[in-house]
């Protein structure tokens, strides 16, 4: 990331061709939505006493960058740092939607009934009359980036115009999107990391997401619970981030 990337979003192209199933019979979560109550058993990669391939060697420390995060995620000098935030948003979702395009055929209401993240954790989605419901993965991920690639779109919540500011409102949205971008994260190393494996793109998609968690730490886009989880119903992805700050990979001074 450099101070040119953030210039960059005032000229963005959606790279995404948009979708026209706007989600119109579901709304977005709030911020105060938990996962299921009465988490389902999970089939699909479960670690039943086998450890999870992303946490073995050598794939675990797969990486396109070595070192600490830190320095890349540091606000450059003379950028607002709302611009900065919004930027490396959009770039967060834009690598993540190319990665979940190419194993997309692997994630179908067969395989994905579920958005599942963990052994024992299915998030749900809440829809237009507040309650928690199931959708299959696909479904749920569909809504999720049509969902961010609207707000991108939206001058009024992501301005790219020179004169126009950042609405009060978007630091919550940001960590709003965050969150629902973090649970696609989270459902690809569960249930697709073998077909990560088998496009040898593990060390892109370590290195992504674990740019993504220091971004996140660094600008509080990231609550600590939604990375690990609660007792009984714990993210996968939360052995990754104690992995890798015992590495050094992230910040290890991060509150836990
Ligand atoms: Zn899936």
């Amino acid at each position: 990331m450099s101070f040119f990337n953030s210039l960059g979003r005032m000229n963005r192209a959606p790279a995404r061709p948009k979708r026209s199933t706007t989600p119109t019979s579901a709304t977005f979560p709030s911020a105060s939505d938990q996962p299921p109550s009465s988490p389902q058993p999970q089939s699909n990669g479960g670690s039943g006493g086998t450890k999870l391939l992303y946490l073995c060697s050598p794939f675990v420390d797969a990486a396109l960058v070595t070192g600490n995060f830190k320095t890349i995620v540091m606000l450059p000098k003379y950028v607002d740092v709302m611009e900065w935030v919004a930027c490396n948003v959009f770039d967060f979702y834009q690598n993540l939607n190319l990665f979940y395009g190419v194993i997309s055929e692997c994630c179908t209401q067969q395989s994905c009934p579920t958005m599942s993240a963990g052994p024992s954790l299915n998030y749900t989605w809440i829809n237009t009359d507040r309650k928690h419901v199931q959708l299959p993965a696909p479904t749920y991920i569909d809504y999720v980036m049509t969902w961010v690639q609207n707000l991108l779109d939206d001058e009024n919540t992501f301005p790219t115009k020179s004169g126009r500011d950042f609405p009060p409102s978007f630091p919550s949205t940001a960590k709003h999107v965050y969150r629902q971008l973090l649970r696609v994260f989270a459902h690809i190393y569960h249930a697709h990391y073998t077909q990560i494996l088998h496009l040898r793109s593990e060390p892109h998609f370590n290195s992504l997401f674990a740019h993504f968690l220091a971004f996140g730490k660094e600008y509080e886009l990231l609550d600590i619970k939604d990375i690990k989880g609660q007792p009984g119903a714990t993210v996968g992805i939360g052995a990754l981030w104690e992995r890798w700050k015992e590495t050094g990979i992230l910040d290890s001074s991060t509150k836990s």
